[in-house]
């Protein structure tokens, strides 16, 4: 039995079709599902009994297993899923003030190594399928729904995983996060971070998600030794295809930069970066590093974000220092998979 999660609107239509059934049916199915939370079949009084039962066979609509939930000092909620191969699924959901921005992965482990991120480290193992991406907001919806009764706001594919390295999994996936019958979330409201797989991102419509991208360092020689990606994907190809990529009205496109003391925080670190993105249409979101055991960095000084935040504000980029949440529970950026190392 395959897992409804993984169906996109079309593709729905065409299993319920090959069946000789009438494909609106889907529609229905979508509604129940998504937008009213009917897990149940037997729950969908517009849909025949005998119909019901046929959906029953063909479909699974078991949330994704929880593990286990830990929740941080600061309201994060991190979940660990386990997916039916044993591997674990982690997802971090972060409260704010007018927000609720949930953090997913879209693969198990990642093979870009960057050398400051403990997934990295883990190497990879797999891709998440497109049930096991969507999955990951549904559960946590219920969760929500059922607790604290909040709801997700925002989605980000930030956890493990590059998402352009599972590109067809992910394209789908949003899909269905962003249909109207589907989980019904504006492209404004869902934001890809990529460390730069430009083939993948020119497959991505503007009004597809936001973009960011992880930059890390405003040089080749510096970004190649902690992100070994930046040797196919130079910051030149990078910004030959942010100056090209055509973006929707007042959209911006974000760039990640995580600050590691005394490698990345100088303030001729800062200047390199506002030479680089001058003129571009962006958002800046600095990260000071998060440590863990496994990881040499250091989390810079607070009086250095500060400068390097500063010179970028006085030259007016918009620059925002992310907070760094779940420290406590190993949910904070690049920390995701450290438990179960
Ligand atoms: Fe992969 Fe992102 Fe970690 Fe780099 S930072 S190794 S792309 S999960």
């Amino acid at each position: 039995m395959e897992s409804f999660f993984g169906f996109t609107l079309p593709g729905l239509e065409k299993a319920i079709g090959a069946t000789g059934k009438e494909k609106y049916r889907a529609r229905q199915l979508y509604r129940w599902i998504y937008n009213q939370g009917v897990f149940d079949f037997d729950g969908m009084s517009n849909i025949p009994k005998g119909l019901r039962a046929i959906f029953k066979d063909m479909f699974s609509t078991d949330l994704l297993p929880i593990k286990e939930a830990l929740t941080s000092k600061d309201g994060s909620k991190k979940f660990a899923f386990s997916a039916e191969d044993g591997h674990i699924i982690e997802s971090i959901v972060m409260p704010e003030k007018d927000r609720n921005t949930l953090c997913i992965s879209t693969q198990i482990g990642c093979r870009m190594g960057c050398r400051f991120c403990v997934t990295g480290r883990m190497g990879f193992k797999r891709n998440l399928t497109v049930h096991e991406i969507v999955g990951q907001v549904v559960a946590v919806k219920e969760d929500l729904k059922k607790g604290s009764g909040e709801r997700i706001t925002n989605i980000v594919l930030m956890g493990m995983g590059e998402p352009m390295d599972n590109l067809d999994n992910v394209m789908a996936a949003l899909d269905i996060i962003r249909n109207p019958l589907g989980l019904d979330f504006s492209y404004r409201r869902i934001t890809v971070s990529s460390v730069g797989l430009v083939e993948g991102l020119k497959t991505l419509e503007p009004k597809s998600a936001v973009i960011a991208i992880s930059l890390n360092a405003a040089d080749d020689g510096k970004r190649t030794s902690i992100m070994p990606i930046n040797r196919l994907y130079s910051i030149g190809k990078i910004m030959q295809f942010v100056k090209g990529f055509k973006l929707p009205n007042r959209a911006r496109i974000t760039f990640e930069y995580v600050l590691l003391r005394g490698f990345n925080d100088s303030l001729d670190d800062a200047k390199r970066l506002a030479e680089l993105l001058t003129g571009v249409k962006c958002k800046i979101n600095l990260i000071p590093y998060n440590e863990s055991p496994y990881i040499e960095f250091k989390t810079p000084e607070p009086a250095s974000v500060e400068r390097f935040q500063s010179y970028l504000l006085d030259r007016h980029f918009t620059t925002i220092i992310r907070d760094s949440r779940g420290r406590d529970i190993c949910g904070g950026c690049g920390q995701l998979g450290m438990r179960y190392l």
